[in-house]
């Protein structure tokens, strides 16, 4: 048995809001927790025992976190794999330095896709810009996409037409990218998948998820899709976790075409926002999930038992004074969660609304009036 009991310690790469909440269902069960961020006054400093203040790629210090602690994991990809082998020299990381060498990098991500033979989306990898002028020749408008270093939409461009091809190479700085046909969406899901070493799968069922401005504004769980979609989502999600042999969880976003085709978007091996309504729709939250599958305890029911619905919070809230947090709180069935953070920022994620409901529309109307309600 390779269970690691309550009482030990736990590290995080990341003391962000999912490192936060991540530590949260960690105390809960009774674990320490120690997190490496750049900022000591990071959003799970609060609630960490110890916060080793080191950037992602500092591997002297990445020993250190897990030197004192019995297992290592992250809310956050793009940690030097040098930091993640240092750490694992001294305890378990978990999910493990294999697969995030493979969803680090967008390219080799949607090769690993491909030769497993998950759907994706049509895509070049792409190295200059006359990569990308052939890209849209062959492909149509496009969405290039940085292969290292972009979330929440950043570090990509939309190319419409051959012309733009110039300026958007020079946009993203010259780097190793993928450029994706720009894909007509039904609608976005993500599934929430946990392995636990010892090989045991749980799923959650899928979310559907909104962006605006490629970042996601609200989401919705159970997804109200056909059971097929959620079937067919889940599947995929099973299946990749089991090829990764994934210790930890993962979200598999998705794209639902116009014609129903279901396509695998990308990979994110940690907490995804678009799970924060597990905390409200179901017995077990995606963090309590994490914990478990990371020390191989027996994995949480992940059935929704109530829809449940998220609306994230961002920085521009704030530019007028503090939101209407008691006209938010007033609506019924309405939670609010912030993450603590100091410096609200246009576009940083400062926290979310949840709220329950009858059904994921009705949920949906719930957090929607509570959002409108805050402003
Ligand atoms: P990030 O790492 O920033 O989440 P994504 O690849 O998920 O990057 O892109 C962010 C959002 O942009 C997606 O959720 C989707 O709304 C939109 N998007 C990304 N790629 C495509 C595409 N090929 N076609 C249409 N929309 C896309
Ligand atoms: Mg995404």
């Amino acid at each position: 048995m390779s269970t690691i009991a309550p009482g030990a310690t736990i590290g995080i790469f990341g003391g962000g809001q999912l490192g936060r909440m991540t530590a949260m269902a960690a105390r809960t069960l009774g674990y320490h927790v120690h997190v490496l961020d750049p900022d000591p006054d990071c959003a799970a400093s609060a609630v960490s025992d110890r916060v080793v203040a080191a950037s992602f790629d500092d591997a002297a210090a990445a020993a250190d976190l897990a030197a004192h602690c019995d297992v290592v994991t992250l809310e956050i990809e793009q940690i030097g794999i040098a930091a993640l082998e240092a750490a694992s020299r001294h305890a378990p990381l978990r999910p493990g330095a294999s697969i995030l060498g493979i969803v680090q990098d967008r390219g080799r991500q949607k090769r690993w896709l491909a030769q497993h033979g998950f759907p994706i989306g049509d895509y070049r990898d792409v190295a200059s810009a006359a990569d990308v002028e052939s890209a849209s020749r062959d492909l149509g408008p496009l969405i290039v996409k940085a292969c290292h270093g972009g979330y929440d939409g950043r570090s990509q461009v939309r190319v419409d037409d051959v012309a733009e091809s110039v300026d958007a190479w020079a946009a993203l700085g010259g780097r190793p990218s993928v450029a994706e046909r720009l894909l007509d969406l039904d609608s976005e899901l993500s599934v929430m998948v946990a392995r636990r070493p010892s090989g045991e799968i749980a799923v959650f069922p899928p979310a559907l998820n909104v962006h605006e401005r490629q970042i996601l504004a609200w989401s919705v769980l159970p997804a109200p899709l056909p059971a097929s979609i959620a079937r067919d989502a889940d599947e995929i999600a099973r299946t990749i976790a089991g090829a990764f042999e994934l210790e930890g969880v993962l979200a598999v976003e998705m794209f639902v075409l116009r014609d129903g085709t279901l396509l695998v978007n990308e990979l994110a091996p940690r907490p995804h926002n678009s799970f924060h309504e597990t905390e409200v729709a179901c017995s077990t939250s995606q963090f309590e999930q994490l914990v478990r599958a990371i020390c191989d305890l027996p994995l949480g029911d992940t059935r929704a038992l109530r829809p449940g619905a998220i609306f994230n919070l961002f920085g521009d809230l704030w530019l007028d004074g503090p939101p209407r947090f008691e006209a938010a709180l007033a609506q019924p069935g309405v939670r609010l969660h912030l993450y603590g953070k100091r410096g609200p920022r246009p576009g940083r994620k400062m926290g979310h609304l949840s709220a329950i409901g009858d059904t994921p529309e009705d949920a949906l109307a719930r957090v929607r009036a509570a959002a409108t309600a805050i402003r």
